[in-house]
């Protein structure tokens, strides 16, 4: 690829669901700096942390750049032919079943349809499934249940024209923080729109909630059915709708009328009251948007929590319409790509069924598969499983980390090493799941790879590349069609590139598709190269057919060959076909300050608005949900683990991991803690717990704050054995699925913690990575100039001026400062090479106290000065540097004192707090934990 220096390059964020549109540019100099995209109908320029930070992690430092064999580099011939063989003789050996593809919804589109076509139609078995199972699966088995179909029906559009948003186990301001924005955004120009938030956790998003329901870990269902009864005895249902468009709702209505409204309150944890007032705002407000995300989805009642907020939504025909919906909002990047080319386990290409006879052979003659897959695979939680008792021989990992983000992580590592043959294909040389490769195959990352991916909304987004790939790299449809090649299927994987693999996927998608199937493309059908790279972000459906319901005008394509010719010549459907199956209209005036007008990436395209569904009957139906409760803890585990995502980090932290500006904002492993409990269980804040579950514990720092449930705990699941001593949290949760989606229960799960005694604790910045083997607890984050590390110890009696030496690897020249107080326990330590300090160890018989920003600020500044060096060695700033705390505003650095002392100073809101000190003027991510920092302040001067 050529890099044209003066070019800005359109892509998209790899990171969360919500798809933004990212603009990515190289200087001459090499340096890439990146912004959001104005025209981007996701973000309209907006970019979180997390996607302000992308350039910051695209260094080569330790990327896997070349094919591995037992650990020994090989040419990729070498590598392929060894990957396709063993496949192969696998399959002649052990049939089809014995061999698995785990993937990821970090693959492009292109990357996994080649995947799944050489799973599902060529290997003939359906043992392909992917991450997204632990992030989504609950919605897509719920949507198919009701509507007959995984369709999303709404639009990020409809969250900004709601009059009421319900945001269930969603912390939007974390998880999706570009959505929070567009709904902080047009709450400000309509502060009538209400907000609730149902989560167990008083998450930064309860920062604009306007109710803030703190319900019981998996009471999702009783508050939705219960709320179903309550709309039924309050006559606030739409009976015609019911009708005419819905089946089943008398048994709905009457599985949900089990529980009277104490035992909602009873099973939900929140008073009746509170119900009530939820009920009735819910039941008065037409235009309601429910989102739903992971808290939702991670649990063995997930496809029941889905069901029954779509049948509130059905009861009350709020489906469809702008401003009304439920909403499903994916954790991945791709995860709704996924679904489309049948991903997982259970589905097929195209959003057909793999146990309907009409769809696979359909698929089977489209692909001409000589062995179609005859019936669903493996599910994630099975498919390790099967590993471990020996019946998949044969594994590809594709862009994904299951020794970590897998339930029952150490069972999982286990079944991998017991595996006889596993490749990884990575962009990284060592993750704990590389590790145990024994072929390792280098992929392109983001910014090299080229394909598409679409968003929570439907929408379909180019990923262009702005990098040379560098060493061998390939990207990994390349090196799944290798390999299908390798296997014999020459003809089916010759592809020469992503646009030719697009064009196939979406003309599958309207192959034979009289809109009979909700996922249609097939106007891209026969896209070229041209049209390819100049696609503009456009939401499905968009049919090749003719088609009334579909408006030519608005066709979302740019250069190249207009498909356009296929379509009808109908301008408006919106209004010359009222009773249509998509709602199709252009972006609603000037909303959260987006640009007016509407380009032709502006249209927003609704589901189900004439009521028509996949169903046979065309009818959507209700599920009929008894809610049930179920007890985890027990007198030797009696609280409730619940584990999920920090603001600025991203799963196992292979990407965020490299950003210092990513890891000053938390830089270790943490747990929440409410204050009764902790006190119950003799923990102080910041003292370093034991978190055990049945399955094994991890070290972690205790965060004791009211914000957390009593009863319950709170852990974020992004450290590994790369960052932490004993961080791998889903080395604590139980294999435990939903029995119709198979998505793990991540978020209830039965847990105790103690203090871990340490004798000693400490912190260090080094210029060089460490390997602090000998602490028991450590956690290393990266800092402009080197390295943070926090550290607490099982013993004291220990050598800290040798322990500092192996820590900071420096120089036999090295000068040494130390510092000892044996009496208090207090040792410092620092050693310079030249004008540079290569280290410095702070050692206290409690948390370090020193200023962890100034600190790691001493690596990146000069030390000729001795008082500077000694200031060092003192623990604390010199001369006029403040100690910032804690950082809140990655973009600006800007620390919580320094907020606290702006707000001593009179500013009195966010945007004074960003005039007087830049925070949360960028990407705004910080801007919630700004508000609470603020009201704290009020409060306090209040007493
Ligand atoms: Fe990326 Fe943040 Fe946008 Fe998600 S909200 S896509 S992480 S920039």
């Amino acid at each position: 690829m050529e890099i044209d220096e003066a070019r800005e390059v359109r892509t998209t964020c790899p990171y969360c669901g919500v798809g933004c549109g990212v603009l990515a540019k190289v200087a001459a100099d090499g340096e890439v700096s990146v912004r959001g995209d104005p025209d981007h109908p996701a973000n309209f320029g907006r970019l979180c942390s997390k996607g302000s930070a992308l350039a910051e992690t695209i260094d080569l430092d330790g990327r896997l750049l070349h094919p591995e064999i037992h650990g020994r580099r090989a040419g990729w011939d070498e590598a392929l032919d060894l990957v396709a063989s063993t496949f192969s003789q696998t399959i002649a050996e052990h049939g089809p079943d014995a061999v698995a593809f785990y993937v990821s919804g970090q693959l492009l589109t292109e990357d996994y349809y080649v995947a799944n076509k050489l799973m599902k139609g060529f290997v003939g078995s359906a043992n392909i499934d992917t991450n997204s199972r632990l992030c989504m699966a609950s919605s897509v088995a719920g949507h198919r249940r009701a509507f007959g179909s995984d369709t999303v029906p709404g639009t990020y559009e409809d969250l900004e024209l709601a009059d009421l948003i319900v945001l269930v186990g969603s912390n939007l301001a974390w998880c999706h923080p570009v959505l929070y924005q567009r709904i902080a955004a047009a709450r400000e120009k309509r502060p009538e729109m209400k907000i609730v938030l149902v989560d167990p956790r008083r998450t930064m998003t309860a920062d604009i909630a306007d109710m803030h329901l703190a319900i019981a870990p998996d009471g999702d269902v009783a508050l939705f059915t219960g709320l179903l009864a309550y709309l039924g005895r309050h006559n606030a249902l739409d009976r015609a709708y019911i009708t005419t468009h819905t089946t089943g709702f008398g048994q709905a209505l009457f599985a949900a009328s089990a529980l009277d409204l104490a035992g909602v309150a009873a099973a939900t944890g929140l008073s009746e009251d509170e119900l009530g007032r939820f009920y009735s705002l819910f039941a008065a407000t037409a235009k309601t948007v429910t989102v739903y995300s992971q808290g939702v989805n991670q649990s063995s009642s997930g496809t029941d929590k889905v069901n029954a907020i779509i049948n509130c939504h059905l009861a009350t025909a709020r489906i469809g319409k702008p401003g009304a919906g439920p909403f499903s909002v994916t954790g991945q990047p791709n995860a709704m790509g996924g679904r489309e080319v049948g991903g997982m386990a259970n589905m097929l290409a195209a959003h057909m069924e793999i146990e309907n006879p009409d769809h696979r052979d359909r698929v089977q003659r489209f692909w001409s598969a000589p062995d179609i897959a005859q019936k669903p695979g493996l599910k994630a939680v099975e498919m390790f499983q099967a590993l471990a008792d020996g019946r998949i021989k044969a594994l590809w990992i594709m862009a994904t980390n299951p020794v970590d983000s897998m339930p029952d992580a150490d069972a999982v590592e286990a079944a991998i090493k017991a595996c006889p043959f596993v490749v990884v294909s990575d962009v990284l040389a060592r993750t704990d799941t590389v590790r145990h490769a024994h072929v390792r195959l280098p992929a392109a990352a983001w910014g090299e790879k080229d394909g598409t991916v679409t968003n929570s909304e439907r929408r379909v987004s180019r990923q262009r590349a702005f990098l040379e790939l560098p060493g061998e790299v390939l990207p990994d449809w390349r090196i799944v069609a290798e390999v299908g090649q390798r296997m014999g299927f020459g003809e089916a994987f010759s592809y020469a590139t992503p646009a030719e693999v697009f064009a196939e996927h979406a003309a599958l998608s309207g192959f034979e598709n009289d809109g009979v199937r909700d996922f249609d493309i097939g106007v891209y059908g026969g896209v070229d190269g041209e049209t390819y790279a100049t696609l503009e972000p456009f939401q499905w459906p968009a049919p090749g057919r003719a088609d009334p319901f579909w408006p030519a005008g608005h066709l979302p394509l740019k250069g190249g060959d207009q498909p356009a010719a296929r379509l009808s010549p109908i301008a408006n459907a919106a209004e010359e076909a009222p009773v249509s199956k998509l709602l199709v209209s252009p972006l609603e005036g000037e909303m959260a300050g987006r640009p007016e007008g509407v380009g032709t990436t502006g249209l927003q395209v609704r589901f189900f608005a004439d009521g028509n569904f996949y169903t046979p009957d065309r009818k959507a139906r209700f599920i009929a949900i008894r809610p049930t409760t179920e007890v985890r803890t027990s007198p030797d585990y009696p609280l409730i683990l619940n584990t999920g995502r920090i603001r600025d980090h991203w799963h196992t932290m292979t990407r965020t991991g490299k950003s210092p500006r990513l890891s000053q904002h938390i830089a270790e492993p943490f747990v929440e803690i409410h204050p009764v409990d902790a006190q119950r269980f003799g923990i102080g804040d910041a003292d370093i717990v034991r978190v055990s579950s049945p399955r094994g514990d991890v070290l972690v720092r205790a965060l004791v704050t009211a914000r957390q449930r009593q009863g319950s705990l709170f852990a974020p699941m992004h450290w590994t054995d790369q960052f932490s001593a004993k961080g791998r949290l889903d080395t604590l949760t139980a294999p435990l699925t939903d029995p119709i989606s198979g998505q793990p229960a991540l978020k209830h799960v039965a847990a105790r913690i103690e203090k871990f005694a340490a004798k000693a604790f400490g912190f260090a910045v080094t210029r060089h990575r460490p390997s602090p083997d000998a602490a028991a607890y450590w956690a290393v984050a990266k800092c402009k100039g080197g390295w943070r590390v926090e550290l607490a110890f099982a013993e004291d009696d220990i050598d800290w001026v040798g322990f500092a030496g192996s820590l900071f690897g420096a120089s036999p020249g090295a000068e040494m400062l130390a510092y000892h107080d044996c009496d208090a326990g207090q040792h410092r330590i620092a050693a310079f090479d030249g004008d540079q300090l290569s280290g410095a160890l702070f050692v206290a018989p409690g948390p370090v106290a020193v200023s962890r920003g100034w600190a790691a600020e001493q690596l990146s500044a000069d030390h000729v000065d001795r008082r500077g060096r000694l200031a060092i060695v003192a623990g604390r700033p010199g001369g006029v540097d403040v100690d910032r705390g804690a950082i809140v505003c990655s973009c600006f650095g800007v620390g919580a004192n320094q907020i606290v002392e702006a707000v001593r100073r009179g500013c009195g809101s966010v945007a004074a707090i960003g005039a007087a000190l830049h925070a949360g003027t960028n990407c705004g991510s910080c801007r919630a934990e700004i508000r609470v920092i603020i009201e704290a302040q009020s409060l306090q001067a209040a007493e």
